[in-house]
């Protein structure tokens, strides 16, 4: 990896050909970086899933079919956060994403800092009707599947948002790993059900 020098300190690792305009000051920087920076359709290019949040003021596209990963988190603050009783998250790399609508309406809060500065980690949601937009960390976001755009019938969209189910769920309560769709040995439901290695997973009656 090379070495690539910076012009001032600020909590944004910086990668090369970054389009960083020389009068950036520190607190614009990262608005000159994925998901934010300014971007043709072309030098993005083909978009595989388009996301919006409930007053439809923020839009972001994904360039990536499968997420990297995704969970069900029920952690305190995942449920606090979202208001519910369990973050559903796909995880994507940030220069697979894309604002293309109101990236200047966002909402921050830093975790770590306790303000609405954008510091790394942080939380982003739309400034207007505060829905939760993603996590976003130094190199990937944590988009949230309830916002991406699907069209069809509920099973049709059921069925294509599928792809961002997680394979395991990690369980905050008891600290074990489940698998949501486990193999079988069988007839679904009716065999028993193993691991990734093809072993049975033994279930406690
Ligand atoms: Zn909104
Ligand atoms: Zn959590």
């Amino acid at each position: 990896m090379t070495e690539i020098s910076r012009k001032f300190s600020d909590p944004l690792p910086c990668p090369a050909q970054t389009n960083t305009l020389p009068e950036s000051t520190p607190e614009e920087h990262w608005k000159h970086l994925p998901p934010y920076e300014v971007k043709s359709g072309e030098q993005f290019g083909p978009v595989q899933w388009r996301g919006k949040c409930f007053c439809g003021k923020i839009t972001y596209l994904l360039k990536r079919e499968e997420p990297l990963n995704a969970k069900y988190c029920h952690c305190r603050v995942c449920r606090v956060t979202h208001g519910a009783p369990v973050q559903w998250a796909a995880i994507f790399h940030k220069h697979e994403m894309l604002f293309t609508n109101g990236a200047s309406g966002l909402a921050f809060y830093s975790t770590t800092h306790g303000n609405q500065k954008h510091i790394l980690p942080t939380k982003v949601s739309c400034a207007n009707c505060r829905t939760p937009i993603m996590d976003e960390g130094r190199n990937m976001c944590l988009i949230f599947p309830q916002l991406i755009e699907i069209e069809g019938s509920s099973q049709e969209q059921r069925e294509k948002r599928a792809v961002f189910n997680p394979k395991y769920v990690r369980c905050a309560v008891y600290g074990i790993v489940m698998m949501v769709s486990p193999k079988w040995s069988g007839m679904e439901n009716s065999s028993v059900p193993m691991n990734d290695e093809g072993i049975p997973i033994e279930v406690e009656q």
